[in-house]
């Protein structure tokens, strides 16, 4: 790891600063920045809601107060899904590193924020250990940076349900993440979050390869993100039945307490679908893709688990071929996350896009050329992938993957009219958020952070800065510029939240929630008893930082993914 400045050393610095003759103003949320920072050649810009302010603001350096940039406010923007009037601040030509604070004058300062080349450094570490700390089957404990952030081994009695045709004890593969706030393994929602993951290492290796992130494996000679990722490759294998189909997930009957997982004491059951063929389409098709990708990735660092990923791919596309609408519904008695989906169309066609891409083989490209059309559509300006959505990483893979021909030419034109709309409405919009008033739902920050993917899928076909600024400005709008001038990311930034839907943090001893994970964000849907609570405000403020709120305020994988993606793109070339 590079040198980053810390949260705790900038909020330090920001007294110091205030000084002058003793008084400390207290940052207020009416200023809002990245409160990670920004990079040295983007745009930095921080918003204004006070109607205190004038109409010019300074930026200080925060080591000694001294004035580093003056500027003027914009107008004011009315932002409808907020419900507040925004006011730009536009620093973008200060180049100077450090640290800093935004300075209106009767309006306040903001929180701290730094300017650096790796100034997404931490955020990216912390953001992609997570996953370490979500791992089941294991003791995690994540050392002294973190002292007493740890659980014993977890998860140990899993057991075949009767809904999966078997029976018995399942003795191999207990490994995986637990998906969220709570200790369920889902291979639908595994496949979008690992399937990212796999691409951040493919799209961005010379950034994260050399990245440590402090793992039991590190060191081996595997990139660390490798060395993670396969610890739920390992588990997705395990849930593979020996025809090629893959079960749908593997939980227990209903949620446990907020208890630390080895204390959560419910048999792991691997649940089917409670009739023939007991494995789902869905999830076969998404570990088709995934094990696909992995083939790939894994090849130069171990070429067998590289050749058993692709033979359990090959398997696992024929089953779905040849069984391509057996959907999932909670069995009765079951009542975990059903990750039901209604169309698994999308999802072969994203494990025959992979299977090509990594094999060339002459039947995946027949499938993929003979279906995409039907998908194309879903590369759209509102509506970014999401789990039970995957038909834009299949599109993708092609053309990233060197397809060329009418699908290539009609994926990238797509794309290109998709992120224009993206770009312009981010432009315009009050937070600079790509989120329209329909994407605040459950995860909404999820969908955030997978704009910022398309955005830079989109650039990565068809090379535009403007995509770029706007991938940017969705980090910026989940570390801090945001209505509630809130990092989303635990233990990131000056003023991150705090209470997550999150077992282990809801059951450890620790005041302060296990780093790097994303908040759900505002739902406009008031869909837990604790937003029942909140009065009728614009969909972006109906948040709560509250354990209770599992609508607004639970974590997930796939929202940490493309989080983790999103990150990636922003640090530098590892030296
Ligand atoms: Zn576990």
């Amino acid at each position: 790891m590079r040198t980053v400045l810390g949260a705790a050393a900038l909020a330090v610095a920001v007294v110091t600063a205030a000084g002058g003759q003793g008084r400390t103003p207290a940052p207020t949320p009416d200023i809002k920045v990245d409160q990670a920072g920004y990079l040295p050649d983007a745009p930095k810009v921080a918003l204004v809601v006070s109607k205190a302010a004038g109409d010019t603001f300074v930026v200080r350096r925060a080591r000694d107060g001294q004035v580093v940039f003056r500027g003027t406010l914009s107008a004011p923007v009315a932002d409808a899904n907020s419900g507040d009037s925004v006011r730009a601040a536009d620093f973008s030509t200060l180049t100077e590193t450090g640290a800093f604070f935004v300075d209106a004058g009767p309006a306040g300062v903001s929180w701290p924020f730094a300017i650096a080349p790796d100034v997404y450094a931490r955020a990216f570490y912390l953001a992609m250990r997570s996953f370490y700390g979500q791992r089941c089957g294991t003791a995690v404990d994540l050392g002294p940076e973190f002292p007493g952030y740890a659980h014993d081994a977890c998860h140990r009695e899993n057991v075949f349900h009767p809904t999966s045709g078997k029976a018995g004890a399942k003795t191999a593969g207990n490994k995986g993440w637990h998906d969220a706030g709570d200790y369920g393994r889902y291979v639908v929602n595994s496949g979008l979050s690992t399937g990212t993951l796999l691409w951040t290492y493919e799209m961005f290796a010379d950034r994260v390869k050399g990245v440590r992130l402090n793992l039991p494996e590190s060191g081996n000679g595997t990139p660390d993100i490798l060395n993670e990722i396969r610890w739920n490759l390992e588990w997705m294998l395990s849930m593979q039945d020996g025809d090629g189909g893959v079960f749908h997930k593997q939980t227990s009957e209903r949620f446990c307490d907020f208890v630390m997982p080895e204390q959560d004491a419910l048999p792991s059951f691997v649940i089917g679908t409670g009739r023939e063929p007991f494995k789902s389409t869905c999830a076969t098709a998404d570990f088709a893709a995934v094990m696909a990708i992995a083939a790939r990735a894994y090849q130069p660092f171990d070429a067998t688990f590289a050749g058993a990923a692709l033979e359990a791919a090959r398997k696992a596309f024929a089953w779905a071929a040849q069984h391509p609408d057996v959907l999932f519904t909670n069995p009765e008695g079951i009542g975990t996350g059903a990750y039901g989906d209604r169309d698994c169309s999308d999802e072969l066609l994203w494990a025959a896009a992979e299977l090509w891409r990594t094999t060339r083989d002459g039947p995946y490209l027949e499938y993929f050329t003979g279906h995409y059309g039907a998908h194309l559509a879903r590369i759209r300006p509102a509506g970014p992938a999401a789990w039970g959505q995957v038909a834009p990483m299949a599109l993708w893979t092609y053309v990233l993957g060197g397809g060329t021909g009418d699908a290539a030419d009609a994926i990238r034109k797509a794309s290109i009219a998709a992120a224009d709309v993206i770009a312009a409405r981010t432009e315009a919009n009050g937070y600079r958020t790509s989120l329209v008033r329909t994407d605040y739902v459950w995860g909404s920050n999820g969908v955030a952070a997978n704009y910022g993917l398309q955005l830079i899928v989109a650039n990565a076909l068809a090379p535009n800065p403007r995509y770029v600024t706007a991938a940017g400005d969705n980090l910026h709008y989940l570390l801090g510029r945001n209505t509630f001038s809130l990092s989303w990311v635990t233990q990131v930034g000056a003023n991150p939240f705090t209470h997550p839907h999150h077992r282990p943090s809801g059951a450890d001893k620790h005041a302060e929630p296990w780093p790097g994970l994303l908040a759900g964000g505002p739902n406009g849907r008031k869909q837990d008893p604790a937003m029942n609570g909140m009065p009728d405000l614009p969909p972006a403020k109906m948040y709560l930082d509250d354990q209770e709120s599992y609508a607004s305020n639970e974590v997930a994988i796939n929202w940490n993914a493309p989080l983790v993606f999103l990150l990636a793109a922003q640090l530098p070339p590892h030296k």
